[in-house]
């Protein structure tokens, strides 16, 4: 059997899921193969990060997410311990999303996000996302359906599935395969893994605990590092009823003892799974060839520490799926899906550095670790302070790396009008707004309380800023000749005008800024071919 579509997306995990979504919006054909029976209820990421929640805003999806998520007036505070009910070392406070939302909405100089962060654990995540793929006319999602091979050239590929009921035959334009860090469709293409490999092993275990968060002495939160010598860390899942504990131990059984030992109450609870899992800090050496392409854990693996992975992924999809809808309704040029390599391999490239720094860090505390830290001795309250005071620091390399999310910019990319002068300096611990062409657009209120971020459409978008007389007609003659996706918006407020720093800002379907100026550039034909990829 032979069955054609546009897109053919490999793996349904939080990334796939995302670009068939994507695409599907975008009106683009597209078929998401999976080779489980259904998601499962394995714990792996737990955070959205605040740009993954501005795209999930964009994609209709935000409040949904939140619903189904942490609840939203917990804290989201990480605490170095010994124990849930001794004192902790160090006591890391984080705000909660209705504490963040609160700052978010009294912000105005474009330094937050539109949206923050979201604790839901990738079982909760990856159903719901399953559910809104599944409601897309435009997207046929099949799970029980492994992807064995393609073969492509330069019309189509062509890959071979196993289904429930035999070998089926899938031709599409494009193929990209999702299909986390064992990726089949990586393998066929020769695409080597380069970096750190199996740096550290841990098991995870997953338990069921109803009361355990409500009766946590100490205070409430969704990270408890253990200073020990198992490099343990508990993690509370979107429920609160649920807990996974990661720990370097020997056996699946030592994860109930080291629960206990961690836990340090009386509490009733259940050991659902466990399983041992790696660290690894790799990068692929390219993200495709041909008509297919590589996105997520298939490309990058980082430590999570700091939520890098699956956010990193979910910039993948978004940057390669506007891209794929472009070139199939005949706008896009040939540059644009030749740019993701050369946007996104980057961004992989920073986040696993960010993801090393991140566990450095972790590492350097864990060295202050002395088997004395709880002696009633001065040479234990020794061992404690001086993990504390290496913690307060290098803890913080993992929970407050907004410039990582929402700094990124493609400043090199080929489909990015050239500025001349030197970028901004790129910091990951610390966000500062800017427009530099590449960068995210800066979340900005507008004085009748909408976000402008709100305002914007799903194709290229021209700000027209503060009472600009500048003439902009050629630009739009310019797109209109490649039949592109146009729209002009005029902003009348002050604050944008004065945050961005120009009268006119050219976006594209992404929030990314392409080109910035006060009048049109000489050739503003150039302008538009270099933003499409002609
Ligand atoms: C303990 C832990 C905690 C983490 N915490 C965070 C966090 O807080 N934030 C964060 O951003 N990231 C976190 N991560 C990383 C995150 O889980 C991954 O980055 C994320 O799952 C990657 O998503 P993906 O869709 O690329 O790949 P995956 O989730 O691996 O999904 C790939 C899918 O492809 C399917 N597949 C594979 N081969 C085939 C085939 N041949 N045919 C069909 N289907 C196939 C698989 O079954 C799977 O469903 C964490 C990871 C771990 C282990």
């Amino acid at each position: 059997m032979s069955v054609r579509t546009q897109v053919l997306v490999v793996g349904a995990g939080p990334v796939g899921l995302t670009l068939a979504i994507d695409l599907g919006r975008r009106g683009v054909q597209c078929i998401l193969v999976e080779q489980k029976e259904a998601p499962q209820f394995l714990p792996k990421m737990e955070r959205c990060n605040a740009r993954t929640m501005e795209i999930y805003r964009r994609m209709g999806l935000a409040r949904k997410i939140r619903d189904a998520g942490f609840p939203r007036d917990v804290p989201m505070d990480v605490f170095i311990v010994t124990s849930l009910v001794e004192p902790p070392l160090v006591h890391l406070p984080y705000p909660s999303v209705a504490q963040a939302q609160a700052e978010i909405a009294a912000c105005r100089d474009g330094s937050m996000p539109l949206e923050p962060y979201q604790l839901i654990s990738q079982y909760t995540l990856e159903p719901l996302l399953k559910s809104v793929a599944e409601s897309l006319p435009t997207v046929s999602v099949r799970y029980r359906h492994e992807f064995i091979a393609f073969e492509q050239d330069a019309r189509s590929v062509r890959a071979k599935i196993k289904a429930a009921d035999g070998m089926i035959e899938i031709e599409a334009r494009y193929l990209v395969g999702c299909d986390g860090g064992t990726s089949a469709v990586r393998r066929q293409l020769g695409i080597q893994l380069r970096g750190e490999a199996n740096l550290l092993q841990l098991r995870q275990a997953l338990y069921r605990c109803d009361d355990l968060f409500e009766r946590i002495p100490i205070g409430k939160g969704r990270h408890y590092h253990v200073a020990d010598d198992h490099n343990s860390f508990l993690i509370v899942q979107d429920s609160t009823k649920h807990f996974t504990l990661h720990s370097v131990v020997d056996s699946n059984d030592d994860m109930k003892k080291m629960f206990e030992q961690v836990v340090a109450m009386p509490v009733q609870y259940e050991m659902l799974s466990c399983a041992p899992w790696r660290q690894n800090l790799l990068l692929a050496e390219s993200y495709g060839q041909g008509r297919v392409f590589l996105a997520g854990d298939a490309v990058h693996l980082v430590i999570p520490t700091g939520g890098l992975g699956m956010n990193s992924g979910v910039g993948d999809a978004i940057d390669l799926s506007w891209k794929l809808a472009a070139t199939l309704q005949g706008w896009g040029g040939a540059g644009l899906l030749a740019s993701y390599d050369a946007e996104r391999r980057p961004i992989g490239a920073r986040n696993v550095e960010a993801s090393r720094q991140a566990s450095r860090g972790r590492r350097a505390w864990r060295a202050a670790y002395r088997p004395n830290i709880r002696d009633n001795t001065p040479d234990g309250a020794a061992t404690r302070a001086r993990l504390a005071c290496i913690a307060d620091v290098e803890q913080r390399k993992s929970n407050e790396m907004i410039g990582a999310e929402l700094g990124y910019r493609y400043d090199r990319s080929p489909i990015v009008w050239p500025e001349s002068g030197d970028p901004p300096a790129d910091d990951i611990m610390r966000y500062v707004p800017t427009t530099w062409p590449g960068a995210r657009l800066p979340h900005v209120w507008l004085s009748d309380g909408r976000a402008l971020h709100d305002l914007i459409g799903e194709g290229y978008t021209l700000l027209r800023l503060g009472r600009t007389q500048a003439d902009t007609a050629p630009l739009e003659r310019a797109f209109a000749g490649y039949a592109a996706p146009f729209t002009t918006l005029a902003i009348a407020d002050e604050r944008p005008r004065a945050i961005y720093g120009y009268d006119l800002l050219l976006l594209r379907p992404d929030l990314h800024v392409v080109w910035r100026g006060n009048r049109l550039p000489d050739d503003p034909t150039k302008l538009a071919a270099i933003a499409t990829g002609h």
